[in-house]
């Protein structure tokens, strides 16, 4: 599935090992600024980038200005993803030549689904770039840079994925520190589904799933450095498919078991799920494990069985209609989200109606939607009958307004009610904290900040458009105890 895209963030990840730690106090520190954008495999692999470049003395500033190493983690899921890569790689040359006069070097990292897809074009068309690094490279950073630094043009795009993982497996055996409560941990990337509108199965190669050994490992390090929820990433998540230490294949069900059974682990989430790969296993894991928060992603594209087809996604909308019925009778109160694609080519309007009937039927809690727009490579690119541009726009506003009635009174249905909330960070104004819902909704409150980290009964007693506002349940204590139950009605907290 296409990760859900998100704003663009610049990631100063904290994660650094006592070890990793050591030597940066030790030695010469030099300072890696990323800016990631995309999804949140992107995010994952920020952080991994500065793991593995933190032996060799770097630490994360979140001022370019100030860096000796400037990263773009970009993204080719949005359109023009490689021009706007180049406009900042514009503005990036202005902050390397105001370091220059300074007598400060600087060097220039492209990494990400845009190195992965455009290579050596990337250095041509830009020359202050030293390095073009795609994903399933960046544990080979340390002896990349050591060849720029010896001024080298760096481009590394093979699709050596196990080669990646070990080395994921490798890091987790060091000991972390300072993770936020709430963290990714990557169990699978690639995908073989080839949808017609989607690059990733050429920017991110075919699917390849972690050991279970792996994941398990990175999961208890994880959960002893203090997180406290873990969402599992893949392109196609719930296609997981590793392999146990006696050989045996594990899907994703099996794996949400196991990471269910560890201490500190409380909250457990994955995404992004392709429906044809949700089965019974998976579905009822959210029946049986409390620690699997009731949220999924479970994008359908579109509601005309014609477009499925054009799409490949190779499902029909009864499928998916019997597929919710499924889950939903598994898990009453699970909050459903998705992606919806509007304007796909010869998309007619009895297409376009049958993608609203489908949201009507299903009722999302949220959901992301975008006008189709050609990726160069793709099938969907050269299909006859493309939409004119104001019919999309057209489509895509009918389609936000229908979704967004739904997620308001998705929330609205939240008044009242007492839930967990894990506590996060501190919001925008003091004494505010900022935490997450069960279903995935930010809940604001008052709270001291030292309660950050915890998971706290709470009250919601206000909806806003996109947060909702809480209140602590006087007396609670910390909910790690999973046997809490999930989701209360006012009045009735233990
Ligand atoms: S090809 Fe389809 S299933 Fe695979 S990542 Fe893209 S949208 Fe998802």
């Amino acid at each position: 599935m296409t990760s859900r895209p998100e704003a663009e963030q610049e990631t100063t990840p904290s994660a650094v090992s006592p070890a990793q730690d050591q030597t940066v106090k030790g030695t010469n520190t030099r300072k890696v600024f990323v800016r990631t954008y995309g999804c949140q495999m992107n995010v994952y692999d920020s952080e991994r980038m500065t793991d593995v470049l933190a032996p060799e003395g770097f630490e994360a500033t979140d001022d370019m200005e100030d860096a000796d190493l400037v990263i773009l983690n970009t993204c080719h899921i949005r359109e023009k993803a490689a021009e706007k890569v180049y406009s900042e790689l514009g503005r990036i040359r202005k902050v390397k030549q105001e370091r220059a006069r300074h007598g400060k070097d600087m060097m220039v990292g492209v990494a990400g689904c845009v190195a992965q897809a455009e290579g050596e074009e990337i250095s041509r068309r830009a020359p202050i770039v030293d390095l073009v690094v795609g994903p399933q490279s960046y544990h080979q950073l340390p002896g990349l840079l050591s060849k720029v630094r010896n001024g080298n043009k760096v481009v590394e795009t093979e699709f050596d994925i196990d080669a990646k993982f070990d080395h994921l497996s490798a890091r987790a055996e060091r000991p972390v520190m300072k993770r936020p409560p709430a963290a990714f941990l990557t169990v699978q990337e690639g995908c073989d589904k080839f949808c017609t509108f989607c690059v990733v199965p050429y920017t991110r190669g075919a699917e390849v799933s972690r050991s279970v050994e792996q994941i398990v490992a990175e999961a208890e390090r994880m959960a002893a450095a203090g997180v406290r929820e873990v969402t599992l990433l893949g392109q196609n998540v719930n296609a997981y498919h590793g392999e146990a230490k006696d050989g045996s294949i594990w899907g994703l069900g099996r794996l949400l078991r196991r990471l269910a059974d560890i201490d500190g682990l409380d909250r457990l989430r994955y995404t992004t799920s392709h429906p044809r790969d949700m089965d019974d296993d998976l579905i009822l894991a959210h029946r049986d494990l409390k620690s699997l928060m009731p949220y999924l992603h479970l994008p359908v594209q579109s509601g005309s069985d014609k477009i499925l087809k054009s799409m490949n996604r190779r499902h029909t909308r009864d499928e998916y209609f019997r597929l919710i019925d499924r889950i939903r009778e598994a898990a009453p109160d699970i909050a459903l989200s998705g992606d919806f694609i509007v304007g796909f080519p010869d998309e007619t309007d009895q297409d376009f109606a049958d993608t609203m009937d489908l949201i009507r039927r299903v009722e999302y809690g949220s959901a992301f939607s975008f006008k189709y727009s050609q990726r160069p490579g793709t099938p969907g690119a050269t299909m006859d009958n493309q939409v004119p541009e104001d019919v999309k726009s057209a489509r895509l506003a009918e389609l936000q307004a229908l979704i967004s009635g739904q997620q308001k009174a998705f929330n609205a249905s939240r008044r009242g009610m007492v839930c967990d909330v894990l506590l996060e960070k501190k919001g925008r104004n003091p004494g505010q904290i900022v935490g997450k819902s069960p279903w995935l909704q930010p809940v604001q409150l008052d709270a001291a900040e030292d309660l950050i980290g915890s998971i706290q009964a709470v009250e919601i007693v206000e909806i806003g458009s996109n947060s909702l506002f809480g209140q602590l349940i006087a007396g609670q204590d910390d909910h790690a105890n999973p046997g809490l139950p999930r989701l209360r009605s006012k009045g009735d907290v233990i």
